[in-house]
C-alpha cells in the first residue's frame, strides 16, 4: 500500500496548488485523480492580482503570467450604445506587484503544477484514481480509489479532499454544505472568432449590460468566452444546439455559422461547507478535511 503524509484527492486548481505547497515544504504528498489526465473544460479564466500575489509566493506567478493575457483594463459598457465605463488597475500599481488581471485559462495553471509535481521527490500524482471510499484511525487515515481494474489504498496522516463541488469526501464526512443554488441557468460559448473586430472597444474583460440579454465577454489566450443568461425552463440539449449558439452570435456579431469550441450549460452555487476539518483539532495528528 502507498503510503504518504498527505493524500490529496483531485487534481483541480485546489488540489493542485495544495499538493505543490506541501510538497515544497517537504512534505510527501499523493495527489489523486479520477481523470485520465488533467480536465482540459472552459471554466475560470481570469486571475485576479491576489491570486497573482499568492502564485507568487509559490514560485509560479511568473510563469502563468507568460502563457496569459495582462489585462489591467475591464470595462462595463451598455450593449445598446456601446457606451463603456473603463476601470483601470494600474491606478493600484502602488498597493500590489500586479496591478492588472491575468487571462489565462485554469488548466494551464493546473497542467503546470502537476509537471513540476510529477518530477517533484516530495510528490506522486497518479491519474484514474477515483475515490471512493476512506477511514479514519487513530493514526491516519486510509484512503480507497477505484482505478480502471482495481481498487487500489493509500494510507496518509491526513486527507484533504479538493475534489470539487460535488466531493464525496465531503459527502461521506456528512458535512453541511448550506447555502443556495441561483435558479438562473448560464450558457458560455467559446469562440476563436476575433470578436474585436465586430465590436468597437473591446478590452479583455468586458460586462455588457442589457434589459433582454446580458453578455460577458472574456478574451483567454485560447478563445473568446461568451456568458449569456440562459432559459431555466429551457432543456440543456436546447441551450447548447447550433440554433441556440446562431441565434445568440446573430444578435452579437451578426453572423451565423460562427465555429465554438466549448458550450456549457452551469449553475451556480454560493454554499460553503460548515467545518473544514474532521477528526483532528490543533494538536493532534491525523485527519480528514474538505
Ligand atoms: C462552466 C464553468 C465555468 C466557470 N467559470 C468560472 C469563472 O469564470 N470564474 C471563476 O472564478 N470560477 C469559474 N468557475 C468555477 C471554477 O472552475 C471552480 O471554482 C474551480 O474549478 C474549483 O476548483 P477545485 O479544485 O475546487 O475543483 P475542480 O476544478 O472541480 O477540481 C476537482 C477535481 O477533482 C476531481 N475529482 C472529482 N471527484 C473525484 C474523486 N472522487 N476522486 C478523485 N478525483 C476526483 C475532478 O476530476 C477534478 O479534476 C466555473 C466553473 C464551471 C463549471
Amino acid at each position: 500500500m502507498l503510503t504518504a503524509d498527505v493524500v490529496i484527492v483531485g487534481a483541480g486548481p485546489v488540489g493542485a496548488v495544495a499538493a505543490y505547497v506541501l510538497a515544497e515544504k517537504g512534505v510527501k504528498v499523493v495527489l489523486c485523480e479520477a481523470a485520465g489526465e488533467c480536465q482540459e473544460d472552459m471554466r475560470a479564466s481570469t486571475f485576479h492580482p491576489p491570486t497573482l500575489e499568492i502564485l507568487d509566493e509559490i514560485g509560479v506567478a511568473e510563469e502563468l503570467i507568460e502563457c496569459g493575457l495582462i489585462s489591467p483594463k475591464y470595462h462595463f459598457r451598455k450593449r445598446q450604445t456601446g457606451e463603456f465605463v473603463e476601470f483601470d488597475l494600474s491606478g493600484i500599481a502602488d498597493c500590489t506587484k500586479f496591478p492588472f488581471r491575468l487571462q489565462c485559462e485554469q488548466h494551464v495553471m493546473v497542467k503546470r503544477l502537476v509537471k513540476r509535481l510529477e518530477s517533484h521527490v516530495n510528490a506522486t500524482v497518479l491519474f484514474n484514481h477515483r475515490a471512493v471510499w476512506f477511514s479514519q484511525t487513530e493514526d491516519g487515515v486510509t484512503a480507497s480509489f477505484e482505478t480502471p481494474f482495481s481498487i487500489e489504498q493509500v494510507k496518509a496522516r491526513y486527507l484533504v479532499g479538493a475534489d470539487g463541488g460535488n466531493s464525496i469526501i465531503r459527502k461521506w464526512l456528512g458535512a453541511d454544505f448550506d447555502g443556495f443554488t441561483y435558479p438562473e441557468k448560464f450558457l458560455t460559448l467559446s469562440t476563436t472568432k476575433e470578436l474585436s473586430a465586430h465590436i468597437d472597444n473591446l478590452v479583455h474583460v468586458n460586462y455588457v449590460v442589457d434589459s433582454k440579454e446580458w453578455l460577458v465577454l472574456l478574451r483567454a489566450p485560447s478563445a473568446w468566452r461568451i456568458l449569456v443568461p440562459a432559459d431555466e425552463a429551457t432543456e440543456d440539449a436546447v441551450l447548447l444546439s447550433d440554433d441556440t449558439c446562431d441565434a445568440i452570435f446573430s444578435r452579437l456579431i451578426g453572423e451565423t455559422g460562427v465555429p465554438t469550441s466549448h458550450r456549457t450549460v452551469y449553475r451556480v452555487h454560493q454554499r460553503v461547507v460548515n467545518r473544514f476539518n474532521h477528526g483532528w483539532s490543533i494538536g493532534s495528528t491525523t485527519g480528514a478535511c474538505s
